[in-house]
């Protein structure tokens, strides 16, 4: 998010100097690094829609670069859930979406290695959502943004100082004082405890996530990313697959230096679904886990984006709950455009802003996997 936004200044016309301050430069610990980096039209909030095909129509230009695969998404439903599908779909498809929804005989036609038993149908994207590179995505954002005269600062923010209604520079643990006219807060799942002295309660914590590799006896060619009605996700990554599913809420806790991932996952939630709705991964073979920190906006599960109502410098640009990679070339765009010009001129993403936040009013999105 941060190198999206510089490099976005620069395209908006921004001359002034621009620093990224990034505490890890191996970006290993980062949401970005350790993304299953998969792009959907498919959410239940309209604004999430727009955003995704900014995000799409970014990685078709960079296709190759980005290692760009359109394989879609499948959103599996019960019978319960088939009429709620069937209007989000519609939703989604009059924001400029192109989802097809396909009902049982439609599922099992389309993709056969499936047990469709108890479901009723499913919404395949046939455009605008696949799964690409996280690391060329951010490394594309950040060399361009250096080439672009952004400088990157290696150090960790320890404060962000204020005086009045303006915030005037972020401190770091070393004492180096960097001044500032506009402050972005794009620290992912750690941007809370930033703004916290200041007295801005921003509603965003980090939950650990783990994702599986591992081999099945099933060509990926085809094979969509899927969400199931049992919370789990599934998609291709090499010769193999990656998954995952969120843990029970009594194991689901805010550690931010956790980073070890949950194998115990695997047999108690994962595996037993997966078998179940993919016959032929009964048979499959772990080859490696690991777990990244979802950045949970714990009001609605959607990010915050834009200016705080006291500090007017203040933006945000972080909370994206677990779908962010791919809104990173909207959401810099917006908070660019914001700091240049004063207001979007693109996407109106100010459904997104703080004023919800403020107002304890959600914007729910409930499409979290
Ligand atoms: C397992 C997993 C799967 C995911 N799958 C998807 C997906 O399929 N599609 C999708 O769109 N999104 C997905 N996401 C979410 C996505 O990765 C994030 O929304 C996105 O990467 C957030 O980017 P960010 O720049 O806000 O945060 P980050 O990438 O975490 O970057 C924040 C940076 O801030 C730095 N930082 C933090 N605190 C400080 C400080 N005090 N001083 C200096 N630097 C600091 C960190 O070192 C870090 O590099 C997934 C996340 C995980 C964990």
């Amino acid at each position: 998010m941060g190198s999206f936004t510089a490099l976005a200044l620069r395209d908006e016309g921004f001359r002034g100097p621009i620093t990224v301050i990034e505490r890890d430069p191996s970006y290993a610990r980062s949401s970005t690094a350790l993304s299953a980096a998969s792009i959907r039209t498919q959410f239940d909030t309209p604004l999430l829609v727009e955003m995704s095909l900014h995000g799409a129509a970014f990685l078709r230009a960079h296709a190759r670069d980005m290692a760009f695969r359109e394989g879609g998404y499948l959103v599996l439903s019960d019978p319960a859930g088939a009429e709620a599908r069937a209007g989000l779909v519609a939703m989604q498809n009059a924001a400029g979406a192109e989802v097809a929804l396909l009902d049982r005989a439609g599922l099992a036609a389309r993709f056969p290695f499936l047990n469709t038993d108890d479901l009723a149908c499913g919404a395949f994207g046939l455009r605008n959502e696949g799964w690409f590179d996280p690391w060329a995505l951010l490394s594309h954002a950040r060399a361009g943004a250096r080439k672009a005269g952004v400088a990157y600062l290696t150090g960790e923010v320890a404060e962000i100082r204020a005086s009045g209604a303006a915030v005037t520079a972020a401190v770091l643990t070393d004492g180096q004082e960097v001044p500032c006219d506009w402050c972005v807060i794009a620290a992912g799942a750690f941007s809370a405890p930033l703004v916290a002295p200041l007295g801005v309660d921003l509603p965003v914590v980090p939950k650990k996530r783990t994702a599986f590799a591992f081999g099945a006896p099933l060509p990926g060619d085809g094979f969509p990313m899927i969400f199931d009605t049992s919370g789990l996700w599934v998609r291709p990554e090499g010769a193999g697959f990656i998954g995952g599913i969120q843990p029970p809420a009594e194991r689901d806790l805010h550690d931010p230096d956790d980073l070890e991932p949950d194998h115990d996952l695997l047999l108690d939630a994962f595996w037993p679904p997966l078998a179940h709705r993919i016959p032929a991964m009964e048979e499959l073979r772990v080859t490696r886990a690991w777990a990244g920190h979802y950045e949970m906006c714990t009001l609605d599960q959607n990010a915050v984006i834009g200016p705080h109502d006291r500090f007017g410098n203040l933006l945000f640009c972080c909370g994206f709950s677990g779908h962010g990679i791919q809104h990173a070339p909207a959401a810099g765009r917006g908070v660019a455009e914001w700091i240049a010009h004063g207001a979007y001129r693109t996407l109106d993403l100010s459904p997104l802003g703080w004023r919800r936040v403020a107002a304890g009013e959600p914007l729910l999105e409930g499409m979290i996997y």
